[in-house]
């Protein structure tokens, strides 16, 4: 008797409603294959096939690029199946088997990786296709589109360095100026079958000639070809490109799905779409989406014919329009999120090859979450996860003013395929659009239809502007998720890629020229258009509209009342002005988190009396200029306490690295020397004496106030009194003094001794009782590591993880630029660490720096007020680590609050496994 197979599993079959796998098998099917599955399963239409693993792309990079032994046996057996299923066979001379092969990673990547169709075509089998279709057109229609992706993906026939279009297109046009008396234009359908044969012989000759190879006639080499192909795209540069922007590891592999053709090409009752269960824009409860008659469905996507609305199904295909409108609930129901699929309707009927999760803008993630609440498809919790905290972002984003746009000149109609407003100056390739960006301008990409290959471009710019292509085109998918602006398919701009200009009604731009595009309502503006704020700033910031007038507002509004309910971790706010305080309370902000006091030394003549108080050489200079400080010092924090309502203030003292505040150029020292009534020479003279070379690891933090403690002392008496001014309003007053940059206990000690005396001093003084704190920030790595001492003295940390960062990896926090981009292609660190925290380095020193405080002090608070304090992913490791706080920018506090409500829900389903698995 025959041994059983003891092989690991490598292909997973689907088909006649049995499935060998199923929906939440994403990591080893990768998504495509795991919703295959269980579109199969629940009955839903789906050609049969079989999903080859993640592990075999795993396994084919770990062992230069061959496969696992018992993976042809498995692939044979999965070709078999559908034989069965079908009634067909690959290669066979009656009833061929056609198949498509497929990339499927965990998290789509649309339009990254490869795909090949109308697999196992060859010049015998296409007259079996060609018979049984009765249809010779569309015959060989399949056949020439399989060259031209084969040729393209497997054998490598694309466009040379310089070239602007695909060889293959440039053949279709050729043979279409031949077929039609010079004119390119007109449209494929156009071209009979006898004009397809001549484009097959055609497309094979520039295979040969571009390859020195024949095009392979074997089904079984085509197919090899096709799954080395697709295992082989997910290092391709796009794709590593796509993976670093959205932090996909690269171990993860993609899955290969091999699975039978239909064909939407087969005539007038033919036809493919893509479509959404909600509209991905808005988020509003319609089905959206668009499709072509006589077309496969990468005519859909690819943007070469601009496809119809969904809605226009209902009359040109009633009977497929009400089965798709029955697929898109039951979808809706089982998979209890908006879905993005793809379906093809074969001679009247409809079949399923694709479903996912949609990407969707900002503005439709919390429309959907709320609303899908509303409709008890899911609970509040899910809704607080499902809205991608960093997407909020986008709901904050501009619109244009109302005003302006109606001044502005209107050129041209497209789709809206990303919200927002964009405006910038017009490049028309991604590499100039990446040049200009870098050079600090502020660009749109604009093409005749993008690519995959424009993925760079697409990231520097601002917005994106194609001339074809529709709602579910490449540049409006990658645009959506990336949140960028988008207007594409404006039919009336004819672009010109080798003389740089777009033109339209008449009207010529030039590269460089500005334009405005509205990615909400897809409209072209010629020049520089104003833009105002998101509804949500109208409501919340400018108070100019009303919260019932504006549902977005509404929807966020909910999604926030429901963040308060999960969340443990505060949000406070970087805030150093009564107005930014504002903001960043109507965002929900609970109190200030790092008011840098040397940034309300910048404005008007206070920069003066700072620079007198930083050059003055003698302690009694120095308190004249300090007294000239005090009064604006005390002015603004009476004006922050006022606006925070007895919310708590952390207030740190000086910080500024020196040279910030110094007159470098000879007109501004000569100016500050008449103020000062001194000569240019001796400020010359000192501002060289006070030259540091490295000022970030010079006279700043504490030690300014160790060695000139009349400024610590300056500024505890400006926080006292104005503290002391607004409590006796009937106010209350929280103040926390935090001390910058310390890594000596003794630091702390000595300013604290200070603050402490003041304080006694102004009550004493204004007959008030005022309750401080008084802190540190935790932004050295000595400090980290001595955190038990220090916490002896301080009854809070905050991290300043800027600083920590800096400091911990030896970065310079201005200069990184220029080697960080490097590190993160090579992969030596992931993300930017001033942006995320770098858990494992700095992340670890800030973990032991709150065991060790609250071994000393076990009620302790801790916070973060570095600029991480608004990153997602960062919020999440501060929750981990018990922090009490983050503080943040104010526009960012509502991702902050976001993320920090995330934070807590998974912690609470984490504790809820635990729990059940303890039963068991
Ligand atoms: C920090 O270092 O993280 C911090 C908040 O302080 P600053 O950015 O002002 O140095
Ligand atoms: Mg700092």
């Amino acid at each position: 008797m025959a041994k059983a197979s003891t092989a690991k599993k490598y292909v997973f079959l689907f088909g006649n409603k049995k499935a060998d796998g199923n929906g939440s098998m994403k990591a080893l099917l990768g998504g495509k294959g795991a919703n295959l599955a269980e579109m199969t399963r629940i009955g839903l239409p789906v050609p049969p096939g079989f999903t080859i693993t993640t592990e075999v792309c795993t396994y084919y990079y770990a062992n230069k690029r061959t496969y696992p032994k018992a993976l042809q046996a498995q692939i044979e057996k999965g070709v078999a199946n559908m034989e069965q299923i079908l009634g067909k066979k690959l290669g066979d001379l009656q009833k061929p088997l056609l198949v498509a092969v497929r990339s499927g990673a965990r998290d789509s990547m649309p339009g990254m990786m490869d795909t090949i169709l109308n697999l196992g075509l060859n010049d015998q089998t296409v007259l079996a296709l060609e018979k049984a279709s009765g249809n010779p057109r569309f015959a060989w229609d399949c056949y020439r589109r399989f060259i031209q992706m084969y040729g393209d993906v497997v054998m490598g026939v694309q466009k040379r360095p310089g070239e602007e279009h695909e060889p293959f297109e440039t053949v279709i046009e050729n043979l279409k100026k031949d077929l039609f008396a010079g004119d390119a234009h007109v449209e494929d359908t156009k071209i009979g079958a006898e004009g397809l044969k001549e484009l097959v012989v055609r497309f094979k000759q520039l295979v040969k000639e571009r390859t020195g190879q024949a095009f392979p006639e074997n089904p079984w080499d085509q197919l090899k070809g096709a799954i080395g192909a697709v295992f082989g795209s997910w290092m391709n540069d796009r794709a590593i490109v796509y993976r670093r922007k959205y932090n996909i590891p690269s171990e993860w592999g993609t899955a290969v799905n091999v699975q039978a053709m239909v064909f939407g090409n087969t005539g007038e009752k033919s036809g493919s779409g893509v479509a959404f269960t909600r509209d991905p824009a808005s988020g509003e409860k319609i089905f959206y989406g668009e499709f072509l008659m006589n077309a496969q469905g990468e005519d859909v996507v690819a943007g070469v014919r601009t496809p119809l609305p969904v809605a226009k199904l209902k009359t040109t295909a009633p009977h497929a329009y009400a089965e798709l409108e029955g697929i898109r609930k039951i979808l809706e129901g089982h998979f209890k999120d908006m879905q993005d699929f793809e379906f093809t309707i074969e001679d009247g009927k409809v079949f399923m090859l694709q479903t996912r999760n949609g990407k969707r803008t900002g503005l439709a993630a919390v429309r959907i979450a709320v609303e899908m609440v509303k409709e008890k498809l899911i609970d509040w919790q899910t809704a607080v996860m499902r809205v991608p905290a960093e997407q909020l972002d986008q709901v904050l984003a501009p619109v244009f003013d109302r005003n302006a746009i109606k001044a502005a000149k209107f050129i041209a109609k497209g789709l809206p395929a990303g919200p927002g407003a964009a405006c910038g100056k017009i490049y028309f390739n991604a590499e100039r659009s990446v040049e200009a960006a870098n050079a600090g301008e502020k660009v749109l990409l604009v093409r005749v239809e993008t690519s995959p290959e424009d993925l760079r471009g697409m990231i520097a710019a601002e917005g994106i502007l194609t001339a074809r292509g529709g709602v579910s085109s490449h540049a409006a998918l990658v645009a959506r998720q990336m949140g960028k602006v988008c207007v594409c398919g404006a039919s009336a701009l004819q672009v010109d890629y080798t003389a740089k200009t777009l033109s339209v009604g008449g009207q010529i731009f030039n590269e460089g020229d500005y334009l405005s595009i509205d990615g909400t309502a897809g409209e072209v503006y010629a020049g520089q258009v104003k833009t105002a704020a998101s509804e949500i700033v109208q409501v919340l910031v400018e108070k100019s509209l009303k919260a019932k007038e504006s549902q977005t507002y509404q929807n966020y509004a909910q999604l926030m009342q429901w963040c308060d309910k999960a969340t443990r971790l505060l949000v406070r706010t970087n805030a150093d002005t009564p107005e930014q305080t504002a903001n960043a309370i109507a965002f929900g902000a609970s109190g200030i988190g790092l008011c840098r006091t040397e940034h309300m030394f910048f404005e008007g003549n206070r920069i003066d009396a700072m620079r007198e108080m930083i050059l003055a050489e003698k302690t009694d200079n120095r308190k004249r200029a300090l007294a000239k400080l005090l009064p604006y010092q005390r002015a603004d924090f009476a004006g922050m306490f006022m606006e925070l309502k007895g919310l708590p203030a952390t207030i740190r003292f000086l910080d500024p690295p020196l040279h910030e505040f110094l007159p470098h150029d000879h007109a501004a020292q000569n100016d500050l020397a008449n103020k000062m009534n001194v000569s240019v020479d001796k400020i010359s003279k000192r501002v060289h004496e006070l030259h540091e070379f490295n000022p970030m690891l010079g006279h700043r933090g504490c030690r300014l106030g160790i060695v000139y403690p009349e400024i610590s002392e300056m500024q505890a008496r400006a926080v006292f009194e104005a503290a002391a001014e607004v409590q006796k309003k009937g106010i209350k007053v929280k103040p926390e003094i935090m001390i910058p940059l310390v890594g000596f206990k003794k630091e702390l000690d000595l300013q604290v001794e200070i603050v402490q005396r003041v304080a006694q001093e102004v009550m004493k003084e204004r007959k008030v009782k005022i309750n401080y704190l008084v802190g540190t920030m935790i932004e050295v790595p000595r400090g980290a590591l001595i955190a038990d001492e220090i916490a002896q003295t301080a009854e809070f940390f905050s991290f300043g993880t800027n600083d920590l960062t800096q400091t911990t990896l030896g970065m310079s926090r201005d200069d990184s630029g220029s080697f960080l981009g490097a590190y993160q292609e090579l992969e030596i660190i992931k993300k930017n660490p001033f942006a995320t925290v770098d858990q494992t380095g700095v992340g670890k020193l800030m973990h032991m720096a709150c065991e060790l405080g609250r071994k000393t002090r076990p009620d302790i608070k801790l916070g973060i007020c570095g600029e991480h304090g608004g990153d997602p992913d960062s919020v999440k490791f501060c929750h981990h680590i018990g922090l009490n706080y983050v503080s943040c920018s104010p526009f960012r506090v509502p991702i902050a609050r976001l993320a920090a409500a995330q934070a807590a829900l998974a912690d609470a389903k984490i504790g809820k496994t635990a729990k059940k698995s303890k039963k068991r």
